[in-house]
């Protein structure tokens, strides 16, 4: 496989490169998406193709990045922009019930000391990392009057979840390699992406998914893991997209930052947002299920002073963007 990439790479000398790690997941495939638009020759690499549209990547490698022998094959040189998005990963189902934690932290942490130490060996200089708000202390998260999800509220740690403790570890991890090797590593801390082309059935999908699919396959009554009260933000994949080439570009702040909404929903009220964009009416069924922290939303200040901006979409245009593809996909 080396031969064949180094090959391929004669002629494209004149673009700048990406490398996209997780390039089949939902926020990898509208990546490499983005940066081809912008002109970048894109390699992608993941366990898998992306599940519903046809990657935009000028090269993507299947393969596992928990095997050195292939993170060495796909990081084989420097490149322009380095993207890790890779993670075992899922919504409330998979990473709340605790069934998964073993793989989770095992898969995860694996790949991130992989990525880490090839990037070190042929001189990349800088990846950006894709952490997640389960970082934030669940002490911080009990009352949606109270949420703190600050970025310097992380410690004293206490996250939810073991997919949150080895997103921390790996954090840390991308940090330590700027301290004691030079490299210029940034952390994003993502709050519910969603968006077209996302899981949205299997169990990995989040909550704005499965609520588009149980409500576009309803027709009297939809049902909804605890009371609905839990309370979450949801930033839609465009400006999730821009504000992580944004930020990786910047060359001043190299701390972790949140990427995610401020507008907080409860789980009932992104329920009635979307049967309002479907025309449906009905009834709510509370049933057991995973429920995670009880309120998270993000904090927005940091990243307004880092960019000079912090995403705002409307939530109600985002839903109905993602409804719409899901509905055309259950058809
Ligand atoms: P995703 O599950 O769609 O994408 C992750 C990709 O990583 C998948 O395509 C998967 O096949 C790939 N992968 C997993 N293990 C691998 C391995 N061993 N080798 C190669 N590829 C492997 O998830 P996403 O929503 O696109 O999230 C991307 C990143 O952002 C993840 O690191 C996730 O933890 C983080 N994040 C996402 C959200 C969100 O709301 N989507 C929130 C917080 C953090």
């Amino acid at each position: 496989m080396g031969s064949n990439i180094q090959s391929q790479d004669s002629g494209v000398t004149m673009k700048k490169t990406a490398l996209v790690l997780g390039a089949g997941g939902f926020i990898g495939s509208h990546l490499v998406k983005r940066l081809v638009d912008e002109g970048y020759y894109v390699c992608g690499a993941d366990l898998k193709s992306p599940e519903y549209m046809n990657s935009f990547a000028d090269q993507f490698w299947i393969g596992d990045l928990r095997n050195p022998d292939f993170v060495e094959r796909v990081m084989y040189k420097q490149f322009d922009e380095v993207y890790q998005l890779a993670a075992d990963m899922g919504g409330a189902g998979y990473i709340n019930s605790g069934d998964n934690d073993a793989e989770v932290m095992t898969n995860s942490v694996l790949i991130n000391v992989n990525v880490l130490k090839q990037a070190e060996k042929v001189g990349i200089k800088s990846i950006l990392f894709s952490s997640t708000a389960c970082v934030y202390p669940e002490y911080n998260q009990m009352n949606p009057d109270e949420i703190n999800t600050r970025e310097d509220s992380v410690y004293p740690a206490a996250p939810d979840t073991e997919y949150g403790w080895e997103k921390l570890f790996s954090e840390r991890m991308y940090l330590a390699y700027n301290k004691n090797y030079g490299m210029k590593n940034k952390v994003v801390r993502y709050h519910n992406v969603y968006g077209p082309y996302g899981t949205w059935d299997g169990g990995k999908e989040k909550a704005p998914a499965a609520i588009c699919r149980k409500v576009a396959k309803a027709t009297d009554e939809i049902e909804i893991w605890g009371n609905g009260e839990q309370h979450r933000s949801f930033l839609y994949i465009d400006e999730a997209i821009k504000a992580t080439i944004d930020f990786y570009r910047q060359d001043k702040y190299f701390e972790p930052i949140n990427i995610g909404s401020e507008r907080n929903v409860s789980i009932n009220e992104l329920v009635d947002i979307v049967c309002n964009i479907a025309g449906k009416t009905l009834t709510k069924k509370h049933i057991p299920g995973p429920l995670g922290v009880h309120a998270r939303t993000s904090h927005n200040a940091l990243i307004k002073n880092v960019l000079g901006y912090a995403p705002d979409e409307d939530l109600e245009y985002g839903l109905t963007q993602t409804y719409k593809w899901i509905q055309g996909e259950i058809k």
